[in-house]
């Protein structure tokens, strides 16, 4: 008897057939002995709807304003599908209790829309677990010290589903969702991707942080901090299908690195539209001026991504950086009122229509030469490059938003990713 934890994406419970459908496979993984502990996301589209009628009702203020309002009302999604997948469970016969992340608790930090979890108390879940009940606990929620609802940010019931496996020291991990594993690409930009059947703990991390959204960073990061063992796998076989086949089927999430090293330099592509740039032009070129600059944003808890600094020329240099787009608008406000004056920078330029594309794989920590081919590749495409990033495993670009799926293409395409593996 083994501690399995599942985690169904909003896709996978998005109509009550779908849930049915989650319920009969769980009910097969209880019966099959095991002890079930399932972390359901909201039904899909929900947790959009949610967050949209709140834009309604107060379109000109920053969520940031209201954010202890954005998580108790955006914390309803994943209790609906919480309660109605423990109501299906009942319908097939299987004991289930479903519990809101203050119920079991789930503590976090206070950060709302952005928490991040600080402990986990598994008495309760475990109590139920021994009575041999189904126990589902809420995705993307927790609680905070002074008692108020708090969000993980979007995509965050994987790090629920995570951080409950890891505090329950669970055998395994599933993240059941609407793919059927980590592709080389999103293999809905890309028809030609392919599944890999195993991905190193780094290149998942970096992947996801690049913008693969198939797995929140902070699940991998768990993964990665307390070993759970982590698989990525489709809620959309037939729910009767074998055990022990659905047990080994999508991606496997491995923390070996040898076992990697015969395989592609270049192991996936990732994007992610969802930074804007900023320049500050005619900048005086003195020391200081990158703390004046990313100090005062770092101040108003905006996170910046990308950075350059050109040469200066006649003493005056370019800066610019990236940041989330929707930090945009009150980044260029903040420079405009608060650095621009005591700086004596000329102007700011702003672009929202840019887009980062990733190389990521731990073979190029050994090969040399593959920011260069990614560079000739966007080049043949005669794609632009604005910005460069690099690490150990990863090379980054940012391009004109209108090129991202060419760019994609072209560059899993030069790295052989639609060839099958050694
Ligand atoms: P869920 O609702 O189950 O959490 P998400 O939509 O958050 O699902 O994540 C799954 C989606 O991630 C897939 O439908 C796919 O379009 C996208 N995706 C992006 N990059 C990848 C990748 N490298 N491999 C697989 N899926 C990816
Ligand atoms: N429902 C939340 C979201 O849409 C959390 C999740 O699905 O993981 O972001
Ligand atoms: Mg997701």
């Amino acid at each position: 008897m083994a501690l399995i934890v599942h985690k169904y994406g909003g896709t996978s419970m998005g109509s009550t057939e779908r849930i049915r459908n989650v319920a009969k496979r769980v009910a097969k993984w209880a019966r099959a002995g095991h002890q079930m502990v399932v972390v359901p996301s909201a039904m899909s589209g929900e947790t959009n709807r949610l967050l949209g009628l709140a834009k309604e009702l107060a379109p000109s203020r920053t969520s940031s304003a209201y954010g202890r309002e954005l998580d108790m009302l955006a914390a309803t999604g994943e209790q609906a599908s919480s309660a109605l997948l423990a109501i299906a469970l009942q319908g097939e016969g299987m004991e289930s209790v479903s519990y809101a992340g203050w119920q079991v608790p789930i503590k976090t930090n206070s950060a709302y829309t952005k928490a991040r979890i600080e402990s986990i108390d598994d008495k309760r879940v475990r109590a139920d677990l021994a009575a041999g009940r189904v126990v589902i606990i809420t995705g993307f929620q927790g609680i905070d010290e002074a008692g108020h609802i708090t969000t993980l940010g979007r995509g965050g019931s994987d790090t629920s589903a995570v951080a409950v496996a890891a505090a329950m020291k669970a055998d395994e991990c599933l993240i059941y969702t609407d793919v059927d594993g980590v592709y080389t690409t999103d293999p809905r930009v890309v028809p030609e991707a392919r599944r890999l059947a195993t991905v190193s703990f780094e290149e998942m991390l970096e992947m996801a942080s690049l913008g693969s959204k198939v797995l929140q960073i902070r699940s991998v990061e768990f993964a990665g901090k307390y070993k759970v063992p982590l698989r990525v796998l489709s809620s959309f076989t037939p729910w009767d299908i074998d055990l022990d086949e659905e047990a080994k089927s999508g991606t496997l999430i491995t923390f070996e690195e040898d076992e990697k090293m015969e395989q592609a330099v270049v192991s996936g592509i990732a994007f992610n539209r969802d930074e804007a740039k900023i320049s500050v032009l005619g900048v005086p070129d003195k020391p200081g001026i990158a703390y004046h600059i990313l100090g005062a944003v770092a101040d108003a808890n905006i996170e910046v991504d990308v950075i350059i600094q050109n040469i200066s020329k006649d003493g005056k240099t370019d800066f610019s950086f990236t940041v989330h787009r929707n930090d945009y608008a009150r980044t260029v406000d903040l420079l405009k009122d608060k650095v621009l004056p005591s700086l004596g920078a000329t102007e700011i330029e702003g672009d929202t229509k840019i887009c980062k594309v990733s190389i990521v794989g731990i073979g190029m920590r050994s090969h040399v030469g593959i920011a260069a081919k990614m560079f000739r590749s966007l080049s043949e495409e005669g794609i632009n490059i604005q910005m460069i990033s690099t690490s150990e495993i990863k090379t980054s670009v940012v391009i004109d938003e209108k090129y991202m799926e060419l760019a994609v293409r072209a560059l899993h395409k030069a790295f052989d990713l639609d060839q099958a593996q050694a």
